[in-house]
């Protein structure tokens, strides 16, 4: 018997299948807060630009328009995967009205990190097959050369402005941007609407965006439309008795409030769970292109955050800079959010020091769940625990040797069933049928993580992720996949065999360390040169995050299995135990 979710869970409301996220966003019958009432669905937190819900829609559309125009686009006509369009930018507020114009037109948006150096840039431009790109003067370089690499053509480089004391005087000249583009199609005729049937939105993607999943390189993962309608709703509809208890507390007919939008959005719990979450429900997201620690809680203090969604290194420097957090007036701020790695009891302890009043919650997820599998809530809220399961989720635990769990207190990994649960990784059969299995009731993502259940004091059963047994390494938050690594790190000739694990970091959370076995002949430099170089190959191809920060090491043999499979479990429990003892 999967765990499932408590029944105190308002239950989930129909999800339609006939209609692209542009138009769930958009159309209040589909139980969105009313257009013409909500807040700025984003505000630039630098230059106070912001446009009204409404604005923004009459924006999207025009978009779409000269969009369409310019890339030969329509609706109805040709497959979705002739339609990809890639944003590769720093947050900005009109990052998500691009991603719903190139959905209006029937496309898929890939989302690439904007700290992705060029050569990931280039992988995932040629995997998504995409057609054009948006992105940020600060990432205009790296795009030009991935383009150039990548066969995308200069003139299908286009651009999302981002303020002036961000852009740094780079000049964009020569690229269309997406004002442009808006201003152009409000001279454009309308455009058909998409005439999809019942289903086609939990078939037709929506977005694309890369993860490595359990093992192996990044990999392209196929986000239906359905799927973030699903989660958009399974979030909202767990939260809403909270935000009913807020309202009813301040005796006021609606609540809506800020969020805090600093989180990448090219990253899954930025793209839906801030992005479209907040605006659904008639919130304001105050976007921030960079994360600056003073800027952030000058922002919050400016804009009254109400929630703030932060990863859990972010949480540490809170907790670590006591005096300067002091300096500002954070009275407008009821809660924080945190997601994407695990937050340590004992951090959460002290940031509730700092803000007895504020609620500390943790979620889980993945991309391949897009997002959220499970969440605390207010009053719910257990430390080290990422709460019960979000409704229309079925969770189960299984054993390495595929026994079911049912008990509590005991590992396994955790397998997921949920609506928005994703399609699978495109182009890769192999990893799909591995990663999602058809179970008697459901298909179910095997998630590569290790947990548990516990029962909590009131009677609720809540998700503990004790351990990942997947290779991921995740630093701030961000995915780092140890094959790409090893695989770079092969091209080096003075490396003849490596295995990369991450190692714990208290700024970062886990950083990439590698163990490099030297190539013969490869003795003339010094042990420390050689490090130096090995990591250097590294920096001068690689995004800033997948740096070797956890330093390199060198071994005589990589562990392996008779098969040939790197240990690198043992590896990596080899090293905790090695610097526990330290
Ligand atoms: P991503 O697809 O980049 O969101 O990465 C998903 C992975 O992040 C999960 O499989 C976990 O390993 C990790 N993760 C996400 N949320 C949590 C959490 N609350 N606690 C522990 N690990 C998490």
């Amino acid at each position: 018997m999967p765990f499932e979710t408590p029944s105190w869970v308002p239950a989930l409301p129909d999800i339609p299948t006939h209609i692209s996220l542009e138009q769930f966003m958009f159309d209040e019958n589909y139980g969105r807060y009313p257009l013409g009432y909500s807040n700025a669905p984003f505000q630039c937190g630098i230059s106070g630009r912001q446009y009204s819900f409404l604005e923004v829609k009459e924006r999207v559309d025009h978009l779409a328009r000269a969009l369409g125009k310019e890339l030969g686009f329509k609706p109805n006509e040709g497959s979705e995967w002739d339609k990809t369009v890639a944003a590769f930018s720093v947050n900005t507020i009109d990052y998500l009205p691009l991603c719903w114009a190139v959905h209006k037109l029937g496309g898929i948006l890939t989302a690439a990190n904007a700290a992705y150096s060029a050569g990931d840039l280039e992988f995932q431009l040629k995997h998504s097959g995409a057609k054009a790109i948006f992105t940020s003067a600060l990432q205009l370089e790296t795009t030009k050369e991935a383009c150039a690499k990548a066969g995308i053509p200069p003139s299908r480089i286009f651009i999302l402005p981002i303020p002036d004391e961000i852009a740094g005087g780079i000049s964009t000249a020569g690229h269309k941007t997406i004002d442009d583009f808006i201003a152009e199609g409000t001279k454009l005729p309308k455009l058909p609407a998409l005439n999809w049937k019942e289903d086609d939105g939990a078939k037709k993607v929506a977005f694309l965006c890369y993860s490595s999943g359990t093992s192996g390189l990044p990999k392209g993962v196929m986000i239906s439309h359905k799927n973030v309608i699903a989660n958009t709703l399974q979030v909202r509809t767990k939260e809403q008795p909270s935000r009913d208890a807020r309202k009813a507390k301040h005796n006021i007919a609606e609540w809506t409030e800020n969020c805090l939008g600093l989180l990448p959005l090219s990253h899954i719990y930025g793209l839906i769970v801030i992005a479209h979450v907040g605006p659904y429900r008639g919130d304001g997201v105050v976007v921030l292109p960079k994360y600056d620690f003073k800027l952030l809680l000058q922002t919050i203090q400016d804009y009254k955050i109400a929630t703030l969604y932060l990863v859990p290194p972010m949480i540490i420097h809170l907790t670590n800079a006591k005096d300067i957090v002091k300096k500002y007036d954070l009275s407008s701020v009821h809660g924080c959010f945190t997601g994407a790695a695990p937050l340590g009891k004992e951090t959460a302890e002290d940031l509730q020091g700092m803000f007895p009043a504020w609620d500390i919650r943790q979620g889980y997820g993945l991309t391949e769940t897009a997002t959220v599998v499970c969440a605390t809530v207010s009053g719910d809220i257990w430390f080290g625990s990422s709460g019960s399961l979000l409704p229309g989720v079925k969770a189960r635990l299984v054993t390495v040797e595929g026994n079911e769990i049912t008990g509590y207190d005991q590992p396994g990994e955790l397998w997921v069933n949920s609506p928005s649960v994703t399609l699978g990784y495109l182009k890769n059969e192999q990893a799909t049928k591995e990663t999602f299995v058809e179970e008697q009731d459901g298909r179910y993502m095997r998630t590569g993580d290790e947990a548990v259940v516990r029962r909590s004091p009131n009677g609720n059963e809540h998700i503990f992720i004790v351990d990942r047994i997947k290779e991921l390494i995740k630093v701030k938050g961000l995915q780092v996949a140890p094959a790409e690594l090893e695989a770079h790190l092969l091209t080096h000739p003075a490396v003849s065999d490596v295995v990369v694990i991450g190692v714990p970091s208290d700024r970062e959370g886990e950083v990439p360390k590698a163990f490099v076995v030297k190539a013969p002949g490869s003795i003339e430099e010094s042990d420390a040169l050689l490090k130096r170089q090995i990591k250097q190959h590294v920096e001068k191809h690689k995004s800033n995050h997948k740096w070797l920060r956890g330093g390199v090491e060198f071994i005589d043999i990589v562990p392996k299995s008779p098969s040939g499979k790197i240990l690198r479990r043992m590896m990596r429990d080899r090293e905790r135990e090695r610097m526990k003892k330290s």
